[in-house]
């Protein structure tokens, strides 16, 4: 019989399983307590729990279908994994440590590779697999955490994958990290390369995490060169639809602009971009390009990207410039993963 996998199960599922086997509800909230605050390794480690107990769930449950495959350290402390799913196929997760600050935000994925074949991105060249479930998506933090013994305290849905075409998996999940790991709603980030449906359903729900939009482009044109999704919702669309969305919750979103090189770099793009969210309650998060072998695509001249800033700030706009973390790993998202489906 195929075992009980008990990280990522809600409360009632938990409760459930410790019924069936006679054992007290409160059994389930004692090895709630252990996974969720903290991220013990083994049935073992569950000190508190009677020796009778901890033998049933040896028996009949695991922690995780997930496993760590590989992990690679940067020099700047990020940590990237690859996560083994029970039926072989690889995802990928990121810890990233930033200096000076106490966060520490990991950077997770909601599908098997990805449909979306944004050009610039290595995720896109694996193709879409499958959806994660919310199981799996919770415990890629619980492995991070259980690993490094850290607790994440932000959470970011940038890894492999399009969150809102997974979009109830991803509610749930985001659930649990409020319910159970106790990370707060301001403190996880969902970002999307622009699913109109799906933002309209966030906006009906008043989701109160915040919303980060893959943009990249300052118009239809330069986006849908790189982004094929723009194809289908169009930029106005995407820029309208996001109007409605901040009037609805309350909340400003985050306008992801990836630079690179010759492609949407110039001042005349940046005059554009600034033109276009001008009425957008939004701040900017500029992306230098992560230059990799295999890609045609280039970062962009320091200069270029200190005016881009510029021509932005001058706007009115909240302006940074992402770092780029773990250079000297294969941190972009995908890259491990092609480098595993290439052996
Ligand atoms: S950038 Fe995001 S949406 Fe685009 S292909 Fe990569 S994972 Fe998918």
């Amino acid at each position: 019989m195929e075992k009980f996998i008990i990280v990522g199960k809600n409360v009632s599922g938990l409760e459930k399983f410790m019924i069936d086997n006679n054992q007290s509800k409160f059994r389930a909230k004692q090895v709630y307590n252990w996974i969720y605050l903290k991220s013990v390794k083994t049935f073992d480690d569950m000190t508190d729990l009677p020796v009778q107990t901890r033998e049933l769930l040896k028996e009949k449950a695991v922690l995780t279908s997930l496993s760590i495959k590989d992990k690679q350290v940067s020099k700047d402390g990020t940590i990237k994994y690859l996560f083994e799913l029970k039926d072989g196929a690889c995802v990928e997760s990121v810890l990233m440590r930033f200096d000076n600050r106490a966060n520490l935000t990991a950077c997770i994925s909601t599908q098997v590779g990805c449909a979306m074949n944004c050009s610039f991105c290595a995720t896109a060249k694996l193709g879409f697999k499958r959806n994660l479930t919310s199981e799996e998506i919770v415990q890629q933090i619980f492995l991070i955490q259980s690993d490094t013994g850290l607790k994440v305290t932000n959470i970011v849905y940038m890894g492999q994958g399009e969150p809102l075409l997974n979009i109830d998996n991803m509610l749930e999940s985001i659930k649990i990290f409020r319910e159970q790991f106790q990370v707060g709603a301001r403190r996880i980030t969902v970002s999307t390369c622009g699913i109109i449906p799906g933002i309209e359903k966030l906006m009906n729900i008043n989701f109160q995490s915040t919303l980060a939009i893959s943009l990249h482009a300052p118009d239809n044109e330069i986006r849908e060169k790189i982004m094929p999704v723009a194809k289908k919702y169009k930029f106005d669309s995407l820029i309208e639809t996001l109007q409605k969305y901040t009037e609805k919750t309350s909340r400003r979103v985050t306008i992801e602009y990836v630079l690179i090189k010759d492609v949407n770099d110039s001042l005349e793009d940046a005059k554009k971009l600034a033109f276009a969210i001008s009425k957008l309650k939004s701040n900017v998060n500029l992306i230098i390009y992560n230059q990799n072998e295999k890609s045609p695509y280039k970062r962009p001249e320091k200069n270029n990207i200190l005016k881009f800033k510029y021509i932005l700030e001058a706007s009115g706009k909240k302006v940074t410039v992402r770092l780029e973390r773990g250079a000297d790993i294969d941190a972009a998202c995908g890259q491990l993963s092609l480098k595993q489906a290439s052996k």
